[in-house]
């Protein structure tokens, strides 16, 4: 059993948040993070509002970005120090491992999974990371094999970011359930690679495959969730007798959260109905989870989230009730759990052993630090405290019949 870790990371304040003086809405101190309503501040009157008051959030890992001269100032090396490595480290046990970011548009995701050409973030890194520890394993005892795919679920449709040929990029793949492996996209391309290089030109030909549309507040942002995975097979002899692990490292780097809010960008309707869809799931795939790991017997609170967030109910399983289906806790004791929603959405579909499952799972969630965003920050600050309540059963993927 191993608990969704999480960690926040509050990027620079923009051109246009420094402007009027940059007010700061968040702080960070050890493992905590404060958001005060910035914008309440300084009644005339020196009353207390009550929504001025400081709400602290606890998480496993919290990341100062704002300024490169603070002390505490978190660097992309730093991030990976402690996510990356969680991420390999686990990957060379054997284990499934997945990384999500989650945030606002233009709070830092990208920044963070992939980085700058000056500044690469964590799936560069855990590339490098990869193959860096390749190196240390002793001559024809061990050996491995990574392969790579890059896929992009777009209008809730999967696309294939390695494929090529422009009738192949276009066409919509199908998710299909392995008995066994659990669900998988039909005819997604699989690439072998040897060394890290070759690992980096796919994620280069990936990214320049995504779709990017310019948003309110953010010219370059992806509306589509992007699924860069690594598959990590480790052929080992123990004892004299082979036997080998197969880890999948899923690195997500999601569409904007405020796509989970019906009210935004109402002239975009289509695409953003559809992208609503998964980010919706996914919020009710994780309270969902949060609340079995905590031994609820209601699903009310869920099911009011889904028609406000949605205006109807996002899928046909919402409101239903069962003893552990769909991967939650299992049934124990007549306790009721909440039905687990993964095949609502594509994403939640394809991400059901990162969620509850076998995998080991880590969020980062990235927020701005400035008062004009204290709602969607505020927004993001929860969504991840449920996300830590989440509770995965991880095991080492391994064949001692090879
Ligand atoms: P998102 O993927 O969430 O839409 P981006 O990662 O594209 O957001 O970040 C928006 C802008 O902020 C980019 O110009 C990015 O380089 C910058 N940025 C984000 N996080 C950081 C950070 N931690 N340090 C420096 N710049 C950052």
């Amino acid at each position: 059993m191993a608990n969704v870790k999480v960690a926040i990371r509050v990027r620079p304040p923009t051109a246009r948040e420094g402007a009027d003086g940059g007010k700061l809405a968040v702080q960070v101190e050890d493992k905590s993070v404060r958001i005060q309503n910035g914008k309440l501040d300084g009644r005339a009157d020196g009353a207390v509002d009550s929504r001025e008051k400081l709400l602290e959030f606890g998480f496993d890992y919290c990341y100062w970005s704002v300024d490169p001269a603070d002390p505490h100032y978190a660097s992309q090396e730093e991030v990976f120090q402690d996510l990356g490595v969680l991420v390999l480290s686990g990957a060379s046990e054997g284990y499934n491992v997945c990384l999500f970011a989650y945030g606002q548009t233009g709070s830092g995701k990208t920044y963070t999974m992939m980085g700058t050409p000056d500044s690469i973030g964590l799936t560069p890194r855990i590339c490098q990371g990869l193959f860096r520890s390749e190196d240390t394993f002793p001559d024809g005892q061990n050996s491995s094999r990574v392969e790579i795919s890059f896929l992009e679920i777009y209008n809730e449709r999967v696309r294939d970011l390695l494929r090529g040929g422009e009738q192949k990029k276009k066409a919509s793949l199908r998710v299909r359930e392995h008995p066994e492996k659990g669900p998988y996209v039909q005819d997604l391309s699989q690439h072998v690679v040897s060394d890290c290089k070759q690992a980096m030109d796919l994620l280069e030909e990936g990214i320049a495959n995504r779709i990017t549309a310019a948003t309110h507040n953010h010219d370059a942002s992806s509306r589509s969730h992007a699924i860069f995975t690594i598959q990590y097979t480790q052929a080992i002899l123990e004892n004299d007798r082979p036997s080998e692990t197969v880890s999948k490292i899923n690195l997500v780097d999601l569409a904007g959260s405020e796509r989970a809010d019906p009210h935004y960008c109402r002239d975009r309707l289509t695409e953003g109905s559809n992208i609503n869809k998964s980010l919706v799931t996914l919020g009710i795939v994780i309270s969902a989870l949060a609340q079995n790991s905590q031994m609820s017997s209601s699903c009310q609170s869920i099911n009011s989230m889904a028609s406000e967030a949605d205006g109807s109910t996002v899928g046909s399983h919402s409101s239903s009730l069962s003893g552990g289906g769909g991967g939650g806790a299992g049934a124990g004791g007549g306790r009721r759990h909440c039905f687990i929603p993964y095949r609502d959405s594509v994403l939640t579909w394809l991400l059901k052993d990162s969620l509850g499952g076998n995998s080991k799972t880590i969020m980062v969630a990235t927020v701005s630090p400035s008062a004009h965003s204290y709602n969607e920050t505020l927004s993001t600050l929860r969504y991840a405290a449920h996300a830590r309540n989440i509770v995965n059963k991880p095991r080492v993927n391994e064949d001692a019949n090879v």
